[in-house]
């Protein structure tokens, strides 16, 4: 229980040492609850503790959750592989921002989706920035011609660009996976590809949130350092 509350201290210091050191203010990285396998009394906790922002890897896991926390206000990220017969779901479930978009038949789906409900979705281009073929994400370099399909994609607003790291204990390496999408998306924006609105980067998790933050993340995901290993 308290166990929770204070791992989010913990985290929120470890956010706040890191901004001091890269002289960035703290506001400027959001903390997001990656929630896989925690039970929403779980859950719960860290919303009641003030937290706002949860993510999830599956569909099944917010048709289970959403009932039991239906009282709370929180804003909904879905931050894994999104399969095709999936995308009805993003609106059923009440989905604020598709951070894995990896795809162009994705994207039109989705784009087809939100034209029918006549609104818009928060989406971040997914890029696999490690070259491990484990991951999914575009290749960097498949990255500008996807922005550019995205543009005629209306209900689409692009809020920037999400990685999953390498996963190493060499925080060198790990580095150059998010100095990879942070240069990405400048380039982005210097090219005119994109406006500087689309310019969030959500990278760095429980064990290298620091490296990410030194790197410009603009939203950490982090599970297991609050709640814990999972099983
Ligand atoms: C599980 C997960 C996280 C959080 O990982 P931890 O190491 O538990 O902090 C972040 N991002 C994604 C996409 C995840 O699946």
């Amino acid at each position: 229980m308290n166990d929770i509350v204070s791992n989010i201290k913990n985290i929120r210091n470890r956010i706040a040492s890191a901004c001091e050191r890269a002289g960035r203010d703290v506001d400027s990285v959001n903390l997001l609850l990656a929630t896989k396998t925690v039970s929403p009394d779980r859950i719960r906790i860290a919303i009641e503790a003030g937290e706002t922002l949860l993510g999830e890897n599956r569909m099944q896991e917010f048709a289970v959750k959403n009932p039991e926390l239906s009282d709370l206000k929180y804003e909904r990220h879905f931050i894994g592989h999104l399969q095709i017969n999936k995308v009805k779901d993003v609106v059923k479930y009440g989905i604020d921002c598709v951070q894995s978009l990896d795809s162009i038949e994705l994207m039109h789906r989705l784009d087809r989706r939100f034209q029918t409900e006549g609104r818009s979705l928060n989406v971040m281009v997914q890029v696999n920035t490690s070259f491990e073929t484990s991951k999914f994400g575009l290749n960097p370099d498949e990255v500008f011609t996807f922005l550019k399909e995205l543009k005629n994609c209306d209900t689409l607003k692009l809020k920037g660009f999400m990685t999953i790291g390498l996963f190493d204990s060499d925080t060198e390496a790990v580095r150059l996976s998010y100095i990879r999408l942070r240069e990405l998306k400048d380039r982005a924006i210097a090219e005119g590809i994109i406006s500087s609105e689309s310019s969030e980067l959500s990278m760095g998790m429980s064990a290298d949130l620091e490296t990410a933050i030194e790197e410009g993340a603009t939203i950490v995901r982090v599970g297991s350092a609050i709640f814990g290993t999972r099983s």
